[in-house]
């Protein structure tokens, strides 16, 4: 039984008062991790370890801050295999993912991130006379919250911590309760590499810790990666000191496919690449609604099937699974409860040990695909959060944008096309905060990724954790 511990104030710490929660590994079912569960008092602690680091942070110059950051990304790439193992135990999602995908890229985006401290404290000038100028200065805000999900920590933790340090913020971590241990070894290894109080990572349940970190008068701005849901409840819950907030929440995107596209490419892209992922569909941008052109409504829903017969499900360790179990038993039980539908069924539909017969424990769902012409079943409007797609057949580019709009998400959508003008047009028309044309997921660093409508606003990156002083200066 592995044992974690939060960082605070540079020291590895148990909950104050010294309850832990249970990490269960979702591809057996068994528990094999502890970590803290933090409340009242670990969130006082945290928020005045970062308050009494920040005046140094901050007043550090950019470079300074750069090199440590630096060091932080030499960490990402010297401990990868370990970190994305963890992660893979702890949350099932697969090898192939955390270890090929999220470690170099996040090792980038430290990088990056470097890169940016001088951006941060960068300003505008103007001349307003000959004895007067005026000009702006970024500043910090102070203390960050970062509240991270489960589907993907070290991402989320980066995309935050990185940004926000960079910037000359100090931070805080709450990673989610049924994922925290690779964020919590990332606190061991980086220990001794931040100065103390710069980075603290308190884990525990959103109500307890979560809510004392978000009311904290002393947190100054708060980004959460998580649930709809979450984001209006820490509206209200930070209203009175009216913080500023970013939000990262759920999708219901649209991949929509045109009888001019490449369809091989297409059906990868609608697939393998998009709702069946390695994460088992428990992503945010999944393509949960696959609109298809009705000419070739048949072969595409045969391509579909064909891509998905080709996944390996089973333990998301070997390097020969491509998709993984669901992360926890709630979750799985939401899923299932929406293989109760109306819709069609085209494949899959079976959960359970029968999915995977060697991992009885596991929490497995079978790549699934429904088809209905009706965009209000719960399958169409609700994040499923799983392996569970809808086809929804269209005729006309005003069909399909009519379809792909009626949702109260909005955060990223597919295009799979030939067409140029139909490219303009669907890129300026659709509700969304991404749009792919002829690719699917790819977020690289220094675009923004954030959504629109029910599923957020704002992004994380260096100028999103600054805020602009003007000074106006007369000789
Ligand atoms: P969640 O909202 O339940 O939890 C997210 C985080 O919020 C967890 O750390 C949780 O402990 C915390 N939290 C919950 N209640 C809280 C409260 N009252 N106060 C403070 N913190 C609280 O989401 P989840 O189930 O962990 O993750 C799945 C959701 O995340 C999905 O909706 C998914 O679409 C979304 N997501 C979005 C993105 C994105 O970038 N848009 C990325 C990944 C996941």
């Amino acid at each position: 039984m592995r044992e974690f511990r939060n960082l605070v104030g540079g020291a590895l710490v148990e909950a104050a008062d010294g309850r832990t929660l249970d990490s269960v590994n979702p591809a057996t079912g068994e528990t094999w991790a502890r970590v803290p569960r933090g409340g009242r008092e670990d969130a006082e602690r945290a928020v005045a370890a970062a308050r009494a680091a920040a005046p140094k942070w901050a007043g550090m110059p950019a470079l300074g801050r750069a090199h440590f950051l630096r060091k932080v990304a030499d960490v990402f790439a010297s401990n990868a295999q370990e970190l994305a193992e963890i992660e893979t135990r702890d949350n099932g999602r697969i090898l192939r993912d955390t270890l090929k995908r999220d470690l170099p890229g996040m090792t980038f985006l430290w990088q990056i991130a470097a890169g940016q401290t001088l951006d941060a404290v960068k300003g505008d000038s103007v001349v307003l006379g000959p004895d007067t100028w005026g000009f702006t200065r970024r500043e910090p805000y102070g203390v960050v919250l970062g509240i991270i999900p489960w589907n993907s920590p070290i991402s989320t933790f980066s995309a935050k911590a990185a940004y926000a340090l960079a910037a000359g913020n100090t931070v805080i971590i709450k990673p989610a309760e049924q994922a925290s241990a690779s964020v919590l070894r990332l606190g061991e290894l980086l220990a001794d590499v931040l100065p103390p109080g710069v980075l603290n990572i308190v884990s525990g349940l959103g109500e307890e810790v979560g809510d004392a970190l978000v009311r904290h008068r002393g947190v100054n701005k708060i980004s959460l990666t998580g649930s709809t849901e979450t984001g209006q409840i820490i509206t209200r819950a930070s209203a009175d000191a009216l913080k500023p907030l970013t939000f990262e929440l759920g999708g219901k995107s649209p991949n929509i496919v045109f009888a001019d596209a490449d369809l091989d490419a297409a059906a990868l892209g609608v697939t393998v690449n998009s709702i069946y992922t390695g994460n088992a569909g428990q992503v945010c941008v999944a393509g949960s609604r696959i609109l298809i052109q009705r000419p070739i409504w048949d072969e595409m829903l045969e391509r579909i099937k064909s891509a998905a017969g080709g996944l390996v499900l089973g333990e998301p360790l070997d390097m020969a699974t491509t998709m993984g179990p669901i992360v926890s038993r709630p979750q799985f039980e939401r899923v299932v409860s929406y293989l109760k539908t109306e819709a069609d069924l085209v494949f899959g539909g079976r959960y359970g040990s029968e999915v995977v017969p060697a991992l009885p424990g596991g929490y497995w769902v079978e790549p699934t695909l429904y088809t209905t012409t009706d965009n209000t079943l719960r399958i169409c409007q609700e994040e499923v959060f799983g392996p569970v797609a809808v086809a929804i057949p269209f005729d006309t580019d005003d069909e399909a944008l009519a379809i792909s709009n009626d949702s109260t998400y909005g955060l990223a959508a597919g295009l799979w096309t030939r067409d140029l003008g139909r490219v303009q047009r669907f890129v300026r028309d659709l509700d969304s905060g991404t749009v792919w044309v002829n690719t699917f997921r790819q977020m690289p660093p220094g675009l923004p990724f954030g959504g629109v409508k029910d599923s957020g606003y704002g992004h994380d990156a260096v100028l999103a954790y600054t805020r602009e002083k003007a000074a106006i200066i007369q000789t």
